[in-house]
This record gives structure tokens, sequence and C-alpha cells, in this order.
């Protein structure tokens, strides 16, 4: 069966310490807008930059969750 999951991306602007980090590692899904982050859609397919962009904000402030149930993808805790 294919499953065609997606992400649902957000960014807590009341954490974010606006280093770019994620824009760095993701420009597809992330840019900085007034200095804090933002995803660039709320939903995408799958695709590890945004794994790697969760998993290494310095302060944890993206989450990416599955858009079907709604459970954790990144980060890790
Ligand atoms: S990596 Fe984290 S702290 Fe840095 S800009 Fe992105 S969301 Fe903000």
């Amino acid at each position: 069966m294919v499953t065609e999951e997606r992400w649902r991306i957000s960014v807590d602007k009341n954490v974010c310490q606006t280093t770019g980090m994620c824009v760095t590692l993701a420009a597809r899904h992330f840019e900085l807008r007034g200095g804090y982050s933002e995803p660039l859609e709320d939903e995408v397919e799958p695709d590890d930059d945004v794994i790697e962009a969760a998993e290494n904000c310095p302060v944890e402030a993206i989450r990416v969750t599955a858009v079907s149930d709604g459970r954790l993808i990144a980060p890790e805790y």
C-alpha cells in the first residue's frame, strides 16, 4: 500500500533564538521573517532536511508532526 504521508511543521516564535540554523539546514522549508524562523509551508512531504533542522535547533523550537495522526516525527526527546 502506498502511503502519502504529510508532515506539519511549526515553529514556536516564543522559543526561537533567531540563530538561522534551520534556514541553513533546510532552506526549502524555513526562512527568517523579522529575525524569527517561519516554515514556508505548514505542510510538506516527508523530507530528511526538515528532521535535520528540528533535531539541530538549539532550543527545540521546531516541531514536526504527522498530519494523519499528529504523532511527533521530530525532534526526538
Ligand atoms: S534553528 Fe531554532 S532557534 Fe534557530 S532560527 Fe531555527 S527555529 Fe529559531
